[in-house]
């Protein structure tokens, strides 16, 4: 992704909180992204439990100790960790939330005939003597005491410890599970289903949320329509985040559904939004254009024909599972040589017009539905820069043309703004708003 998401939150009202700790020091030296904490703070979203910080320590326990002080410290009803469980000296974890939480580590006998079984089947790769297993297993089940372990998908069992009581104890719950993302995630329905968890989450109601996606308003229109609404209506019952995300405006709104106050901003929101950007609204479920597109292509045929983007839109195309009962293929027409060649784009037209062109792209589009038999085909060709502009087509001028086989077409030539990647990725987006358009006549 190439824009920083600039996402802005406003009015959350008193859910559960939680804090998420991520251990691992290739976290911090950039050399592995955290596919945890995220994902995480969407499972909790969608309970009902609000996210209020994500961190990443590295592999060290003072790291990790103080991690869990400051999200106590900044009142959160849980915490969820990830990593740093396993049998290993450097894996950690359990020792300092037993610490942290003042229950003295147990063995949890089950666990360890559960944990030894399966290092058993690992014994041989791993090439480790009898003393060293039984050591490795009594480590993984040693369990804080009151807490519950939750059996593993890999070697390591988590942990789920209860929210402490008193002055001196360490209120959040505390969940702790494994860092592979696999791992973490295939055992997530059973740490929903301990006591701890279920005690967080009888206090929750889900939300009620409409995910608005917009393509082709600017952030700080949004911002200035949310003003105006706010001038004449309470929008503090209401979640409202807006965030930037592969140049597409996405508009969050979430509230509690027994909240009329929530309920009347919300729709004041959604009128405004209506009346102001209507048109650039392609979706009110959080559909991406990828789905969309996916879903409006559905007993049609496409095909591309790419200059500047060099085949991004057709691997956009392919990404999902099932692409291929729609897109017949691709042409990367890179040089001028490969225009004429390749789609039959006239020789007179690049001559006369030069390759980016409305022109060309026009031909471009017209050579992929001949070449390709299908209903509808889009072109790009473009200035991706940083060098190749010229005052008349500076860089960032890119052509497009999306044609069907029954002679619609629509054609735009904007100038792009960004840097080459911006241009190219942008590029992507925008045809594939264009096929949109082609296909739902809007
Ligand atoms: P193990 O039993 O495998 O040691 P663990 O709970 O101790 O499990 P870590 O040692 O912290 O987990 O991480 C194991 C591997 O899982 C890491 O090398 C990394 O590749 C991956 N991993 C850990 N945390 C994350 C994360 N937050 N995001 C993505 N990958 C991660
Ligand atoms: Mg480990």
């Amino acid at each position: 992704m190439s824009l920083d998401p600039a996402a802005e939150r406003t009015g959350a009202q008193r859910a559960p909180t939680a804090g998420i700790v991520a251990t691992g020091s290739e976290l911090l030296a950039g050399r592995v992204h955290d596919a945890n904490g995220p994902w995480l703070a969407e499972q909790l979203g969608e309970l009902g439990i609000d996210v209020t910080h994500i961190l990443l320590v590295g592999d060290r326990s003072d790291e990790m100790e103080s991690a869990l002080r400051f999200l106590a410290g900044a009142g959160v009803d849980l915490v969820v960790t990830s990593g740093g469980l396993g049998p290993t000296a450097d894996d950690l974890t359990a020792a300092v939330v037993a610490e942290v939480t003042g229950r003295p580590l147990e063995l949890d006998e089950h666990m360890e005939k559960v944990v030894g079984d399966i290092i058993a089947r690992f014994a041989d790769r791993l090439r480790w003597d009898a003393d060293a297993l039984a050591e490795a297993n009594r480590k993984q089940a040693m369990v804080p005491r009151g807490a519950t372990a939750i059996p593993p998908v890999g070697t390591a069992p988590g942990l789920s410890v209860p929210s402490g009581e008193g002055p001196h104890g360490y209120r959040p719950a505390v969940l702790v599970l494994p860092g592979p993302p696999r791992e973490l995630r295939g055992m997530w329905d059973d740490a929903l289903a301990t006591a701890p968890l279920q005690a967080l989450l009888a206090r929750t109601a889900p939300f009620d949320e409409t995910h608005l996606r917009l393509f082709g308003v600017p952030e700080s229109e949004i911002a200035a329509t949310l003003r105006a609404v706010g001038e004449h209506i309470d929008l503090a019952p209401l979640e409202i985040t807006t965030c930037l995300r592969d140049f597409t405006l996405e508009v969050d709104l979430r509230r509690r559904p027994d909240d009329a106050a929530a309920r009347a901003a919300h729709d004041a929101v959604v009128a405004e939004i209506d009346a102001r950007h209507g048109r650039a609204i392609f979706s009110r479920t959080g559909e991406t254009i990828d789905e969309i597109l996916f879903g409006l292509l559905a007993g049609r045929t496409i095909a591309t024909a790419e200059s500047c983007t060099g085949g991004l839109l057709a691997g956009r195309l392919t990404a999902p599972a099932g692409a291929s009962a729609h897109v017949q293929g691709g042409i990367v027409s890179y040089s001028n040589e490969a225009k004429e060649h390749l789609l039959g784009v006239p020789h007179d037209v690049i001559e006369a017009h030069g390759a980016v062109s409305p022109e060309a792209a026009h031909a471009m589009a017209g050579g992929a539905i001949e070449r390709f038999g299908v209903d509808v085909a889009v072109a790009i060709s473009g200035v991706a820069g940083p060098g190749g502009g010229t005052a008349e087509k500076p860089v960032g001028y890119v052509c497009f043309s999306v044609r069907t086989a029954d002679g619609r077409e629509i054609a735009r030539d904007p100038v792009l703004p960004g840097d080459r990647g911006d241009v190219r990725e942008r590029s992507v987006v925008l045809a594939m708003h264009l096929v949109r358009r082609v296909l739902t006549d809007r």
